[in-house]
């Protein structure tokens, strides 16, 4: 299946820069090489770089001395002719390369994504592979990047497809043990084969469905959620965080829209803090929906720092709302700067005592959460599974074999149907079927000119 119209776009990072890399794809990528280097396409080595002159289609003003390489379909990313030319990475060049092919006709902008789109309507690559490849241009630590390389590489894939050639196998054994129903002793051996195929796998899927969310919470990140009483130090000690090195404070769009998240790289895991304080009694309509936000963040997270201000006496008790919450929780006990002016600053015990305005003690904390979080997810970067989408596929798959061995004794015609639904389920994983609703929310991740 191949588009008729080309696209192109700048597929590197908006900008100034040394190089840029702009890409052409579809069948008008020979004509745009052609055009704007006056070189044959069939003359160039395939995937071998050559310098060219870059000029104007129109009036054949020089635009670059750059690089050209043409991967002529179906070997090369997209499976269609495909054309990059390697620029210098000013804008004026850029404009100007751009500005060229859309004179030309059959050309036209990429919109986000298209390039992998057309990867994954070619069969370059499935849709597990399309999530990897997004993943890993959104990788900020290595574990992230370790888990999307493999998925880029097909691990999730293989495993689907294998998964499914089994399913089929066992359809073939349920439907002969149909057909040769009237002969018992065949249709008896051809359901004991089935159920043998059918439970090795459901083990299997099991297996891997038992993983802890290592996965997800190695690719979304471990989620701390900082909580406390008004003035207890919340946001300094959030502050004092944001200011160490390799952090970003982001203000994620989405169900979290009023909490800021903190993203830090923790040895090699991602971490993000955020500020869910959650148990002042609301006043307006839109502290309570902060409140309310600040609670679900709450809810979906891995550790909770539960911050109390040291000077205050007695020290505060974590609500009973929180503590009955199935979430560790660290206590970090604040304003340790003002212990010696405040005799009843309460002994160390098993807390966290710190001082978010000096930053005593925040090293130590910041430790505690990174072992953690390595503890929570370690060897996550061998899950199969590194997002919800892949864990609802794969848990009504594994339903539906189960459902498939507890009906095959009373009805090998029901056994077949589930075995059928649960093919499906992997059909749905890797896109071979049925998952048009799906391909735009993939798509639309990754930015324009991939
Ligand atoms: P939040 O309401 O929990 O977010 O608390 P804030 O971070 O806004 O802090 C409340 C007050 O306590 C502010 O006046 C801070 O300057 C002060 N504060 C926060 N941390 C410390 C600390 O470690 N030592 C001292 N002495 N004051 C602090």
């Amino acid at each position: 299946m191949s588009a008729s119209e080309a696209i192109y776009a700048l597929s590197t990072a908006q900008g100034r820069a040394g190089v840029a890399v702009i890409r052409v794809s579809g069948p008008g990528a020979r004509s745009a090489l052609e055009a704007l280097t006056a070189t044959q396409a069939d003359t160039l080595t395939p995937r071998r770089a050559v310098r060219a002159h870059l000029v104007s289609p129109i009036g054949h003003t020089p635009l670059d001395d750059g690089l050209v390489l043409w991967f002529p379909g179906p070997h090369s990313f997209t499976g269609e002719d495909v054309v990059e030319f390697h620029v210098h990475g000013g804008r004026a060049v850029v404009a100007g390369v751009l500005g060229a092919l859309g004179t030309l006709p059959g050309v036209r902008q990429a919109e986000a994504g298209e390039f992998t789109r057309r990867a994954f309507e070619n069969g370059k690559i499935d849709l597990t592979e399309a999530e990897g490849l997004a993943d890993l241009i959104d990788a900020e630590t290595e574990s992230q990047r370790s888990l999307a390389l493999k998925h880029m590489g097909g691990v999730l894939r293989h495993a689907a497809e294998a998964w499914r050639s089994e399913i089929i196998t066992a359809q073939a054994l349920a439907e002969a043990a149909i057909d040769f129903s009237d002969e018992g002793d065949v249709s008896a051996q051809a359901i004991d084969q089935a159920r043998a195929v059918v439970e090795r796998l459901s083990a299997d899927i099991g297996r891997h469905l038992d993983d802890k969310h290592r996965g997800e919470i190695l690719r979304d990140g471990f989620r701390v959620a900082v909580a406390g009483l008004p003035n207890a130090g919340k946001s300094s000690l959030i502050n004092r965080l944001a200011g160490r090195d390799a952090v970003i404070v982001s203000d994620e769009a989405g169900t979290t829209r009023d909490v800021v998240e903190l993203h830090l790289n923790l040895d090699g895991v991602r971490v993000l803090i955020a500020d869910t304080a959650g148990i002042r009694e609301a006043e307006g309509k839109v502290e309570r929906e902060g409140i309310r936000r600040g609670m679900a963040w709450l809810q979906a997270a891995h550790l909770l720092l539960w911050v109390s201000d040291g000077a205050a006496q007695p020290l505060d008790k974590i609500p009973d709302e929180i503590a009955e919450m199935k979430i560790a929780i660290v206590r970090v006990v604040n304003k340790s700067d003002l212990a010696s002016s405040h005799h009843s600053f309460p002994p160390p015990g098993d807390e966290f005592r710190i001082s978010a305005l000096l930053g005593t003690g925040v090293d130590d904390l910041v430790a505690e959460i990174a072992r953690r979080a390595f503890e929570r997810t370690e060897g996550g970067e061998t899950s199969l599974i590194s997002q919800h989408r892949h864990r609802v596929a794969l848990d009504a798959a594994h339903k539906a074999l189960g459902k498939f061995l507890s009906s095959l004794d009373e009805s090998p015609e029901i056994g077949a149907e589930h075995l059928r639904s649960a093919a499906n389920e992997l059909g749905k994983l890797t896109g071979r079927i049925d998952v048009e609703d799906v391909l735009g929310a993939i798509f639309g991740r990754f930015c324009i000119g991939k």
